[in-house]
């Protein structure tokens, strides 16, 4: 009986080396540390190490989602001016006629530059190409519109009126 015992003591004591010696046997193959799981053995899903950079692409991380648009980055970037564009932490908006001239000329001073600005910020925030026309020939009737892409991570609204200019927003 004592020596059925210690057989399988023995025994229970061999397995644990083997498990042992089979963990440190792994030749890991380590995959890539993401924003999500830091780096994977392949083989034997043991991790190590903390979590790997963002992959961000148009402010968005193609791995999370997490959004990384920085509006006051965008603003200097596209050389806004604070006499037709306003900027926080979460929106940026254009405003063609800042002082709502209805004087044709005058309603025009910052059309321009402003306009210029709306383009790159487009493009910048990797919105369709085709979103500057709609907002060029935007009429009044047509109200506020807006445009939410999938996964853009930004929200865009404006309306456009002959006496207040064309106004565009920009939202997280
Ligand atoms: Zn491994
Ligand atoms: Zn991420």
């Amino acid at each position: 009986m004592k020596k059925h015992l210690l057989s399988i003591i023995a025994m229970l004591i061999i397995c644990v080396c083997m498990t042992l010696l089979v963990g440190c046997e792994c030749d890991h193959v380590w995959e890539t540390a993401t924003c999500t799981t830091p780096a994977t053995c392949k083989k034997c899903g043991k991790t190590e190490g903390g979590l790997g950079e963002h992959n961000i692409k148009n402010g968005v991380c193609l791995i999370c989602g997490k959004q990384f648009i920085n509006f006051f980055a965008i603003y200097e970037g596209c050389g806004c001016s604070s006499i037709w564009a306003e900027v926080g932490e979460d929106y940026l908006s254009i405003d063609t006629n800042p002082y709502d001239f209805s004087d044709e000329t005058l309603s025009m001073l910052w059309a321009e530059d402003a306009l210029a600005a709306i383009k790159k910020i487009n493009s910048e925030l990797g919105l369709p190409s085709y979103l500057y026309q709609e907002m060029v020939n935007t009429r009044a009737i047509d109200g506020r519109l807006t445009y939410t892409g999938p996964e853009r991570g930004v929200n865009v609204s404006w309306r456009f009126h002959p006496d207040s200019g064309l106004e565009v927003r920009y939202t997280k």
